[in-house]
């Protein structure tokens, strides 16, 4: 069984027309060797460009100061525009729909601003259950600055007992009976635990059909699955760019806002001057004259250093292109999830994989579901070199990435899977 797998995984690199895309980002070394870095969910790799162009930022500041607002190589007055283009494609927008600014739940709360107007009838929100703590967060704030509890105003939709994955029919199902009260669907794309990925355009056509609004956090999707946010009509969404896209710890997130939205200047908003009309921004007059994209919704000057991190990684999707990812994504993932379960069965271990069994309802990441020994599981393979993530109680996840990781990784996480397997449990 081993010599198979093993023999399939040299196969399977050999082909595989992105493999030298790896040598393109820097791998954390484990006892002078690459490590299995599986945590691209967590936080991506860092692209080997990105230096370069973070460097040349740094140099354009020493040589002009204030002057390279306009005069360094890539002037910062205009910096974002770079990335309007490439970040678009990265989730299927429009040019003019997606901006980069601020960080992931901070762009959350403007979202907000602008699309959570709930009204006397009209005030409920329906979001997955066990949301990321500060998507949840988020919305409780939000809701008691509105004057509303979580109680009477958020519909949680779980899971049914004894499963680990929402069905979709069960959110359709929600929206509906919510009806007339439904102000707005916020969804994550992707769930960070389970690695489920929703239906987007059904969640958000069942939405609209009950006359809400549709947005959706898209941490753990942007990047990693096929989007086509303009044509799914979904109304806004925001995600980080250091997951998937890695862009930088921390590095500037991205926001879609729909163009029928983006290019109504009098949709409410908290307003700062790089949102403004860029003919009279330094005029510095009072009366904000929002700009009819998504740039409309930018406060601040851009963080260039951020955004030069961003630029670099944006370069590479752009050039390597969605499709492509998807699809070595989906054969490095399936090759994964069968090796693993080969091993588990061989070890007639308890190992289970919540993610989504079909390829469209999943991206990269798969959930180990490890019973009664997953943390001593998960510490043996970390002392290995395998860079996972582990979740109370008992998942590990893992993320094969198929910008830098290969079939061989895949191979060699679970060689040493089925080895710690055996000799501690
Ligand atoms: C990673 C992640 C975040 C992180 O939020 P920041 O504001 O970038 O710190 C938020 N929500 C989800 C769903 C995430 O996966």
């Amino acid at each position: 069984m081993r010599s198979s797998f093993q023999a399939r995984a040299a196969q399977y690199d050999d082909r595989d027309e992105l493999a030298s895309w790896r040598t393109a980002f820097l791998i954390p070394q484990f006892q002078g060797k690459d490590s299995i870095y599986f945590t691209g969910n967590s936080l991506g790799l860092q692209p080997k460009s990105l230096r370069a162009l973070v460097n040349e930022e740094l140099d354009d500041w020493a040589e002009f100061g204030v002057e390279g607002h306009f005069h360094s190589r890539r002037p910062w007055y205009s910096y974002h525009e770079q990335l309007m283009q490439s970040g678009a494609e990265v989730v299927g927008a429009k040019l003019g729909e997606v901006v980069h600014m601020n960080g992931l739940t901070v762009n959350l709360h403007l979202m907000m601003v602008s699309f959570y107007q709930p009204t006397e009838s009209r005030f409920k929100i329906i979001c997955e259950a066990k949301a990321f703590p500060s998507d949840q967060y988020m919305l409780e704030s939000q809701l008691a600055f509105h004057g509303l509890s979580l109680d009477e105003a958020l519909i949680e939709v779980a899971p049914r007992v004894g499963e680990h994955l929402i069905r979709h029919e069960d959110i359709l199902k929600a929206i509906a009976d919510c009806g007339d009260q439904l102000a707005m669907v916020f969804w994550g794309g992707m769930n960070y635990y389970s690695g489920q990925f929703f239906d987007i355009e059904a969640i958000t056509r069942a939405a609209h059909a009950a006359g809400a609004v549709a947005g959706f956090d898209l941490a753990h999707a942007a990047g990693n699955v096929p989007l086509a946010l303009h044509d799914w009509n979904v109304d806004w969404a925001a995600w980080c760019t250091y997951k998937y896209l890695n862009s930088s710890p921390g590095g500037v997130s991205g926001v879609f806002v729909h163009q029928r939205h983006a290019s109504n200047p009098d949709l409410l908003r908290f307003a700062g001057w790089w949102g403004h009309n860029k003919e009279s921004r330094f005029q510095m007059e009072p009366g904000f004259d929002a700009l009819p994209t998504a740039e409309g919704w930018q406060l601040s000057n851009a963080p260039i250093l951020s955004m030069a991190a961003h630029l670099a990684s944006l370069r590479i999707f752009e050039e390597v292109g969605m499709e492509n990812l998807r699809a070595k994504s989906l054969a490095l993932t399936a090759f994964l999830e069968e090796w693993i379960l080969a091993v588990a069965h061989e070890r007639k271990a308890n190992i289970e994989v919540i993610t989504p069994s079909n390829p469209n309802e999943r991206g990269c990441q798969l959930s180990l579901l490890v019973h009664g020994y997953g943390k001593p599981l998960f510490d043996a393979i970390a002392a290995r070199g395998v860079i996972a993530d582990w979740r109370n109680p008992n998942v590990i996840r893992i993320a094969p990435v198929p910008l830098y990781n290969s079939f061989q990784d895949c191979f060699r996480f679970g060689e040493i899977l089925f080895e710690e397997l055996g000799n501690k449990l």
